[in-house]
């Protein structure tokens, strides 16, 4: 499944983003993070990935505090979709709070620094 949104991803990460302002599935239908599938994969990333993976990219060592869906969750346009993306540790990224914060206000903001900064990952 990963490979189909990298594709997208690739191509068209913009289109995807501005769908987020058109989803389909309502944003909080589903809770994808209050089950031990999720808390098994995020704590795996965690270990995988202990240091905040922008924070890296910069030359600065910081701790992860939030795993995050690179391609969001709400992007799947039905719950088969949406599983796939909350599920998919390809589709992670360690982060620390301040970049986490800053990629999400890349996201609202429908920001193509998004998927340059992302590119660089997948
Ligand atoms: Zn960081
Ligand atoms: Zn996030």
């Amino acid at each position: 499944m990963i490979l189909l949104f990298r594709t997208q991803f690739y191509i068209e990460m913009p289109t995807l983003i501005k769908a987020l302002k058109h989803r389909s599935v309502p944003r909080e239908k589903i809770n994808w993070y209050n089950n031990s599938k999720w808390i098994r994969l995020r704590n795996q990333k965690r270990m995988d990935n202990p240091l905040c993976q922008i924070c890296e990219l910069k030359g600065k060592s910081k701790l992860v505090n939030d795993v995050h869906h690179i391609v969001p969750i709400t992007n799947g346009q039905n719950e088969q979709e949406q599983k796939m993306l909350a599920y998919d540790y390809d589709n992670l990224c360690s982060l620390c709070t301040e970049c986490h914060h800053e990629v999400h206000q890349m996201l609202l903001n429908n920001s193509e620094e998004y998927y340059l900064l992302f590119s660089k990952f997948i």
